[in-house]
């Protein structure tokens, strides 16, 4: 479970965040949406550990979260979530390597084996087999994602993620990634936090959808800016009649 309790961040005099709680079960898959600027990127850096909250406080499974991003936490932003310089495969391994595993350079033998075929595995269920050896750069925009997914997924993150992961693919190729989405979601214990600008998406994939909206009540108030979550709609399961 991850809950988020009273959270502020505020830039200087800019509040950014007002007071956002929300309890996320784990296996949820939460879509944030809102409008542009409202804070969603920072939440979700908070949620990483790359940002620390001004006030308030994050917990997974109860703990609170460390200050430094760590292999609990997968993640996928827009673009630039895989090294140029790395295959397809390297890239895979690095995320093995990111969440803490001994650095390839120094395995050998069967472990070295097992690293590189779980790694393959990976590769082969997001559908990049055959492109190990490619590099970023020789791949389309959803390629890439879905390498990016399998360099975040080889870590067997609790909570994954996901900054507008599929806002520049067209709209063919994100219908496609949504179904591996989805499928990895199903297949995984992790719990999703998935940022987009897209409401059919939200509603696709999102067992719940929350929406961020900056508060315009006080605008005299410079103080009053920040967003908060103003909707919190759970589609599954579905909310019983009456309660
Ligand atoms: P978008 O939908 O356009 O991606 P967003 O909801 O992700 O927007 P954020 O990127 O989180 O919005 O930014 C929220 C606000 O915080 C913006 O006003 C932005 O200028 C400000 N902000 C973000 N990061 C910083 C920073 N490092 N220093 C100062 N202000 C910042
Ligand atoms: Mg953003």
């Amino acid at each position: 479970e991850l809950r988020i309790e009273n959270l502020w961040k505020e830039y200087g005099d800019q509040i950014v965040l007002e007071n956002v709680s929300l309890t996320v079960p784990s296996r949820a898959f939460v879509a944030l949406v809102g409008p542009s600027g409202c804070g969603k990127s920072t939440f979700l850096r908070m949620l990483l550990g790359q940002e620390r909250p001004t006030r308030g406080r994050i917990l997974l499974d109860g703990e609170l979260l460390p200050a430094q991003p760590g292999a609990d936490r997968g993640v996928v932003f827009q673009r630039y979530s895989v090294f140029p310089h790395l295959t397809v495969l390297g890239n895979v391994l690095l995320g093995k390597e990111l969440s803490g595993a001994r650095y390839m350079a120094k395995l050998f033998g069967a472990a070295r084996r097992n690293a590189i075929a779980e790694a393959q595995q990976l590769i082969g269920e997001v559908g990049l087999a055959g492109a190990e050896d490619k590099y970023p750069a020789q791949l389309s925009g959803g390629m890439q994602q879905r390498l990016a997914l399998a360099q975040a997924l080889i870590m067997k993150p609790k909570v994954m993620l996901l900054d507008e992961p599929f806002g520049a693919l067209d709209p063919g190729i994100r219908a496609e990634i949504h179904i591996l989405m989805k499928r990895l979601w199903h297949e995984t214990q992790m719990t999703v936090v998935m940022v987009t600008h897209d409401m059919r998406e939200a509603f696709t994939l999102a067992s719940r959808v929350v929406a961020f909206e900056r508060r315009r009540d006080r605008p005299e108030e410079k103080l009053r800016y920040g967003a908060t979550i103003t909707k919190d709609i759970s589609i599954w399961p579905p909310r019983q009649a009456g309660s």
